[in-house]
């Protein structure tokens, strides 16, 4: 996987457009050449709160795209801001999905995980490939993209899971992949979420190549404070991530267990 080089100054940058996609989530315009592939993550400061890593849904060269969950006290106040406000924007950074020519791949997100699945399938449509876009929430009504993934065409396939059955499969997103896996021959299989829901993805694969987006607490996302250092190789995720091979990462002794909150404290999932 190539890592790019990264810009870590701040651009100051208008938030252009907002999208509502559910009670709490929201994606953010910005109109501004980026350049980051998909997989990478940008660093956005809100002045006199925070700033925190989101990874990209859309990128090109006119625009790209944070689809932002309000869970705290940073992504909250990126919740309340108005089309015009200004934020701070560093980066692209981190490692990108490596995508290949022609390839049968299978996208498993759950959460915000969709949304950065998107411009994954947007950029694997351009390498001829083929995708299976699964993605899975507690019920419908937090189900995202799914209207912008139809839009996609029919090279890529839509399935969807929900835990009470509200709407597509009852059930995990991931026993939505051992399904789908009985009927299509993958290549490789990406997936982006919690990480439990990651660690089952893993296992699904068996033998299918799989590539994890791993979050950790980031602080300067370019690999300078150490807070993402990962037990107990000390590899830092914003460099050897976010996106890693599960062959790597089931290997890691915190790996499905627990992660470490802004001081460094164990938190178990
Ligand atoms: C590489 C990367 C990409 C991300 N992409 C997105 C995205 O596209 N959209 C999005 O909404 N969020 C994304 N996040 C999460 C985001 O960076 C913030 O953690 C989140 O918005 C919460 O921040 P907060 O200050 O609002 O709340 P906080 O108070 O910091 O967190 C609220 C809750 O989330 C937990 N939490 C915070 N950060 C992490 C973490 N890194 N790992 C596990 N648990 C954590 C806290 O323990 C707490 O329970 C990403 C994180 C990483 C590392």
């Amino acid at each position: 996987m190539n890592v790019k080089n990264h810009d870590t100054r701040f651009e100051a940058m208008e938030i252009s457009e907002i999208v509502e996609e559910n009670s709490y989530t929201k994606t953010y315009v910005f109109k501004y050449d980026l350049g980051a592939k998909p997989g990478q993550f940008v660093m956005l400061w809100v002045p006199g709160v925070d700033e925190k890593p989101f990874s990209v849904a859309y990128c090109d060269s006119g625009e790209f795209w944070l689809t932002i969950c309000a869970v705290g006290p940073c992504s909250k106040a990126i919740y309340e801001m108005k089309v015009g406000d200004r934020v701070g924007i560093r980066g692209p950074f981190g490692t990108e999905y490596d995508i290949g020519e022609g390839e049968h791949l299978a996208l498993v997100s759950g959460g915000y995980g969709a949304a950065p699945m998107y411009f994954v399938a947007k950029e694997a449509l351009k390498k001829g490939c083929k995708v299976e876009f699964l993605t899975g929430a507690r019920s419908e009504d937090l189900l995202l993209f799914e209207e912008r993934v139809a839009g996609l065409g029919d090279d890529v396939t839509w399935h969807c899971s929900t835990d009470d059955g509200s709407k597509g499969f009852k059930g995990y997103v991931t026993q939505l992949l051992s399904e789908v896996m009985k009927d299509v021959k993958l290549d490789k299989i990406f997936a982006c979420g919690p990480e439990v829901m990651m660690k089952a993805a893993g296992e699904a694969a068996g033998d299918v190549p799989a590539y994890l987006s791993m979050e950790k607490y980031m602080k300067c996302g370019f690999g300078v404070c150490g807070q993402c250092a990962i037990d107990d190789t000390g590899d830092l995720c914003c460099k050897k991530g976010p996106v890693m091979a599960y062959d790597y990462v089931k290997g890691l002794s915190e790996f499905g267990k627990y992660h470490r909150d802004a001081q460094g404290k164990k938190n178990e999932y």
